[in-house]
């Protein structure tokens, strides 16, 4: 890794100089987490974060047990008490429904909330704040500082007034699925791996208070033909509902759809179910790109840890990342928390290791899983298999949502096993 410019080069003069134990690039949920559990143990960090709260995220806005305990950890169970609140899944496809709730796990509650990003993020970065973090709002991170070799912060651009250099012991990239702070240190994303691509936008309906998010696997096009994907309606609980669709890159036309379109096709097929008018959504259509399955390397340097969508740590079975964002927000604290409190740098490489043993073989089923997916004949198949039979279905959103019991063994768990047992032999990608 070369040298940073020297203050005077490329962005031009370099203001003030600040510094700060640890710089946090990007304030979404992985940056958040991992500010909140390191301010709490006293240390000096700050978030740079280039737009200003609250601010949209193309999102659905759902938040898993998982990510409710993460919330409920953070000091937030009362805050989201009164946010909308949803009990499991309906699942529908091939003209049945299965409505499945959430399953039991000892260290999650059965139920989720959907709230919208620009609340969500908004809270959850000032109670980083309220923890001691400083948040610069309104500021990116436009390149990082380097010194022989090591990252020590980054050339930080305010909105106004000219750039200046915010100095750090250690850095957490946490700017999210595109990650160019990341890309700069760097971090590549393994091509060939499977990553999603997903749009959504609100519309209006009377059933906003369903405590049932609801998941489509019957996809189609506006030619009706079956498109590998899932399509979703979110109730938000304030009239209106987050519907979207999301595609794997694993299906064969994957680079001709037109996810505009799809989500259109989608809404018309559900219009009237869900009473909303398919030509009014409230405001345009955001997509975007979802990295998964853990395909972003490195994951550590020797002062710098990459966590959130910027590491690529999100769900290939459903897209999900506002769960794994808190959670590896929160591992690469705990390290950086160590490093900190032993003067001992070398604690960082524990990251990798960890996120490899949390969910590196769960991913690797995954990515599997989303291969044999990527096919419209087989998820027709599996969808026609699983409408006709809920426990199955049961076993396959506790393997989904990633609620496997540690304490004990059913059948969701041995045929995870059986899962887990191919995807061992298969090739790692
Ligand atoms: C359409 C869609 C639907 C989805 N639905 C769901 C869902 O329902 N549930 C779920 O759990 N997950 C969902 N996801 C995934 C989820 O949105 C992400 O996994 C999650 O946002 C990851 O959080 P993050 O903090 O890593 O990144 P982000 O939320 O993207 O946050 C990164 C932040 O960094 C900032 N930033 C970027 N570059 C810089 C820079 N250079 N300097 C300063 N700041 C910078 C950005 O402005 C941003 O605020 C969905 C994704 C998409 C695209």
């Amino acid at each position: 890794m070369a040298d940073s410019a020297g203050p005077n080069e490329r962005a031009g003069p370099v203001a003030t100089v600040a510094s700060t134990q640890i710089l946090i690039v990007g304030g979404g949920p992985a940056g958040a987490a991992a500010a909140y559990w390191l301010a709490r143990e006293g240390h000096s960090v700050t978030i740079v974060e280039k737009r200003t709260f609250p601010r949209n995220k193309s999102c659905g806005d759902a938040l898993t047990p998982r990510a409710v305990r993460q919330l409920h950890d953070m000091g937030l169970a009362d805050t989201f008490a009164t946010s909308h609140r949803f009990e499991g899944v309906r699942v529908t496809g091939l003209g049945r429904d299965l409505t499945l709730q959430w399953p039991e796990h000892p260290d999650y509650g059965r139920h989720g909330y959907v709230v919208r990003r620009a609340e969500l993020d908004t809270i959850v970065a000032a109670n980083a704040v309220s923890a001691g973090a400083t948040l610069l709002q309104g500021h990116e991170a436009v390149r990082p500082l380097v010194s022989r070799g090591f990252v020590r912060g980054a050339v930080v651009q305010g909105p106004t007034g000219p750039p200046f250099e915010v100095m750090a012991k250690y850095v957490v990239v946490a700017d999210g699925a595109n990650s160019r702070f990341g890309r700069n240190l760097g971090t590549t994303r393994s091509q060939e791996w499977p990553f999603g691509a997903a749009i959504r936008t609100y519309w209006e309906t009377p059933r906003h208070t369903e405590p049932w998010i609801e998941s489509a696997l019957d996809l189609r096009d506006r030619n009706d033909r079956v498109v590998p994907g899932y399509g979703w309606v979110f109730p938000a609980g304030d009239g209106t509902a987050n519907i979207g669709v999301g595609l794997l890159s694993t299906f064969r036309d994957f680079k001709t759809v037109n996810t505009a379109h799809l989500l259109q096709a989608y809404v018309e097929r559900i219009a009237e179910r869900w009473e909303i008018d398919p030509g009014e959504p409230l405001r345009k259509a955001v997509s975007g790109r979802i990295p998964m399955g853990g395909s972003v390397a490195p994951t550590a340097g020797p002062t710098y840890l990459v966590v959130g969508d910027a590491a690529g740590v999100v769900s290939p079975f459903n897209g999900d990342g506002i769960d794994y964002a808190y959670e590896t927000g929160r591992l690469a604290a705990d390290v950086l928390h160590e490093a900190l409190a032993t003067n001992d740098a070398s604690a960082l490489q524990h990251y990798s290791k960890q996120l490899d043993e949390r969910y590196g073989q769960y991913f690797k089923v995954a990515r599997l899983f989303a291969r044999i997916v990527g096919r419209p004949l087989v998820i027709r198949e599996l969808t026609r298999i699983g409408m006709h039979n809920r426990t199955l279905m049961e076993w396959v959103l506790r393997i989904m949502s990633n609620e496997l019991r540690p304490d004990e063994t059913g059948p969701a768990e041995l045929a995870y096993r059986a899962a887990a047992a191919i995807a061992r032999l298969a090739p790692n990608a």
